[in-house]
């Protein structure tokens, strides 16, 4: 059984200071007002015409964006990331994947709790002593998970079938597309601490990237750590 950390990998490019996506928003909003005069080349008026569209609630015009995120992470954060019906998903498929094969390492991948309880509200009152019997319980149960997949593999089950004893904690990976306006909706949910401690691990350093490279688009989501 091998342990993967959660981390997410951007794969759209975003241009220095997202000054091409920011412009590309502008020119296709200022049609509304037929203001498309008042665009600068520096792209500062970009972030302006951004930032009042925002605030205006006139989001329909950021949807002309686009940003692919990979994520690798658990079942159990998957199963909420496609609850996000406006986003596009590409999943690996424990139907089509059998991890008892070498390209595997013939073995399953599963992402630790580790991360999530950190982020737990109900772990900080515990023990450290207590913190590390529940992560004892958690890998005890992957170890007899991982042994019954390989033993009905090995009776002849095909992997669709013995996916049934893979726990939540299987490790995934999963590319979620969306345009900004869905990202910003996602971010919303999936930042707050109301949000899954798992799924937390990974929004909130996603959207400090985002907040980082991308200007005005997310400045208005809080991030409460
Ligand atoms: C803290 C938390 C707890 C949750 N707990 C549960 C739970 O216990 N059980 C459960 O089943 N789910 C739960 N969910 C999932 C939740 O119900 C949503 O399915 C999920 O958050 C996706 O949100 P969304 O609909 O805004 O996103 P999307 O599906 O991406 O939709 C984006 C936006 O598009 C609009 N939209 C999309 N579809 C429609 C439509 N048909 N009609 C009108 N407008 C639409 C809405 O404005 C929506 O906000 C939870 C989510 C959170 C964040």
């Amino acid at each position: 059984m091998k342990l993967v950390k959660p981390y997410y990998e951007i794969l759209t490019d975003i241009s220095e200071g997202a000054k091409d996506e920011l412009m590309h928003i502008e020119r296709i909003g200022r049609v509304c007002y037929k203001s498309e005069d008042r665009i600068t080349e520096d792209g500062e008026s970009a972030k302006k015409f951004v930032k009042m569209l925002i605030n205006n609630g006139h989001e329909a015009m950021i949807e002309h964006s686009f940003l692919s995120v990979k994520f690798t992470t658990d079942r159990g954060v998957t199963h909420e990331l496609v609850r996000h019906r406006i986003a596009s998903f590409a999943q690996e498929s424990t139907r089509y994947c059998n991890y008892t094969k070498d390209k595997f390492g013939s073995e399953i991948s599963v992402i630790p709790i580790d991360g999530g309880l950190s982020l737990d509200g109900k772990a900080k009152g515990l023990t450290g002593e207590t913190l590390q019997l529940i992560i004892d319980e958690w890998c005890s149960a992957m170890e007899d998970a991982e042994r019954h997949y390989f033993r009905m593999i090995e009776l002849g089950a095909s992997p669709q079938i013995a996916r049934g004893v893979l726990p939540n904690s299987v490790k995934t990976e999963i590319t979620v597309s969306a345009n900004y306006r869905e990202w910003r909706n996602f971010f919303k949910l999936r930042v707050p601490m109301s949000a899954h401690p798992q799924m937390r691990e990974l929004t909130i350093p996603l959207l400090k990237e985002l907040k980082a490279r991308i200007p005005v688009i997310f400045d208005d989501i809080a991030i409460t750590e």
